[in-house]
């Protein structure tokens, strides 16, 4: 599958960081990982604290998948409201998905900082704003479930928000906790680490056969070399399809664009991350040299040829976006790209084993808290292979059922 357009945003900043080499032999190891974005780099890393051994291959190089077109605004709310999921999964179960997203926040932070990308890294707050009038006794709704969940938000009302935002809206919630990261340099400076540590990474080795036996799966590379390990742990991002049998989830386009550095500090009040009720939504960030990245647009369809064709067409959509949003804001496109992108039904993540598969751990944080969901998956993969204890949560995983 091509995952995104030429020229994403996050490898033209930084290049290529790190190259690995191939696989050339067959190896052991504890854990394989199938996939080296930002879930397979945090899930590794994660699995190596954890005292086992991991062999990372990709068929690409570090990074170069959907996690170097990410726009990477780490937020903990979910695409589906707290309110909805309480309805399907009952409140506590949705108060758990809320919190553990709340607080992967605070764990990527931790892990930017002891891996030295500690400055790619800014806490910001969010603003998740109402579209139109109509939302906005579901989006009031949502905001006292989040207050009595004990999230740390606070209510706009409209005449606060155009004191505050040079653009109106009906209402807004403003959460006090969400962040900004650059998840290509993070993704590297795990698996740097990893390497160090004496595990195998592996670019350009793409992963063509994966049998599962008792005690332990082998894999096999398009070279013909084999990674025997006792467990396997699946993060091939939206191409997890091929090992689960079916996609769990729909596939879309979606555009995004940054601009040049505007010279500004503070962009908008607190540079907060901006998102809203319409759906699909728009959405907006600043960079730590004071860039805006923009994105939203999306189709729903997944031809890459149909998408990567539109990128300039939709670029010139989210600058009239962001133009009449932000009017005094001097702003120019810089880069423009598109990303294949994935939701499931319910707006969660898969995360944890399959029935069909026993030794298989899948990470699939499909939806707009991908990254957030990959850490919460890493955490509770990891304590599960490792043997502590069992952490992936129902909501989470394969098993839920809606009431
Ligand atoms: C435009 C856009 C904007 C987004 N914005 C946000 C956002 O603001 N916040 C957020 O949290 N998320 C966002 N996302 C989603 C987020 O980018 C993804 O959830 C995240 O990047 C997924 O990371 P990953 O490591 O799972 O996948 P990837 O980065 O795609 O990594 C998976 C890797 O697996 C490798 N692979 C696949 N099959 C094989 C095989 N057979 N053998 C070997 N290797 C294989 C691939 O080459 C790939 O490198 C956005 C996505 C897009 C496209």
């Amino acid at each position: 599958m091509d995952l995104r357009s030429e020229f994403p945003y996050w490898s033209i900043r930084n290049g290529l960081l790190h190259a690995y080499p191939s696989l050339q032999q067959s190896v052991r190891t504890d854990v394989a990982v199938i996939g080296a974005g930002i879930t397979g780099a945090l899930i590794s890393y994660r699995l190596m604290e954890a005292g086992l051994s991991v062999v990372v291959t990709d068929r690409r190089h570090v990074g170069m998948g959907s996690t170097s077109a990410s726009t990477a605004l780490l937020q903990y709310e979910i695409d589906t409201h707290l309110t909805q999921l309480a309805e399907w999964y009952g409140l506590p179960a949705a108060r758990e998905a809320y919190s553990l997203c709340l607080e992967a926040i605070d764990r990527v932070h931790d892990l930017c900082r002891e891996v030295g990308v500690g400055q790619d890294f800014r806490y910001a707050p969010s603003l998740y704003y109402a579209t139109f009038r109509k939302d906005l006794p579901d989006l009031y709704r949502e905001y006292q479930a989040r207050r009595a969940a004990g999230i740390g938000v606070e209510w706009i009302d409209e005449a606060l928000f155009r004191r505050l935002y040079p653009f109106s809206a009906p209402g807004a919630i403003l959460s006090e906790k969400a962040a900004e990261v650059d998840p290509y340099r993070l993704a590297h400076a795990l698996l740097e680490r990893v390497a160090a540590a004496g595990n195998g990474v592996h670019n350009q080795t793409e992963i063509v056969r994966v049998t599962e036996k008792r005690g332990g799966v082998e894999l096999e590379t398009g070279d013909g070399h084999r990674i025997t390990a006792g467990y396997l742990v699946v993060a091939a991002g939206y191409e997890s399809e091929r090992w689960l049998g079916k996609q769990p989830g729909r596939l879309h386009s979606s555009y995004a664009l940054v601009s040049e550095p505007t010279g500004r500090q503070e962009l908008w009040k607190d540079n907060c991350l901006m998102w809203e009720t319409a759906r699909p939504y728009l959405y907006f960030r600043t960079t730590t040299d004071g860039r805006v990245i923009a994105g939203g647009r999306d189709d729903t369809f997944q031809s890459p040829g149909k998408r990567d064709r539109r990128v300039f067409a939709k670029s010139r959509q989210l600058e009239a976006d962001v133009r009449k949003r932000f009017p005094e804001l001097p702003f120019r496109t810089d880069f423009c790209w598109a990303g294949t992108f994935a939701e499931t039904e319910d707006g969660l993540p898969f995360i944890g084993r399959h029935p069909g598969h026993p030794r298989t751990w899948f990470s699939m944080g499909f939806g707009g808290n991908g990254i957030t969901f990959s850490s919460v998956a890493a955490d509770s993969i990891a304590q599960e292979i490792a043997g502590v204890k069992k952490t992936v949560p129902a909501i989470f995983s394969f098993h839920r059922k809606r009431k």
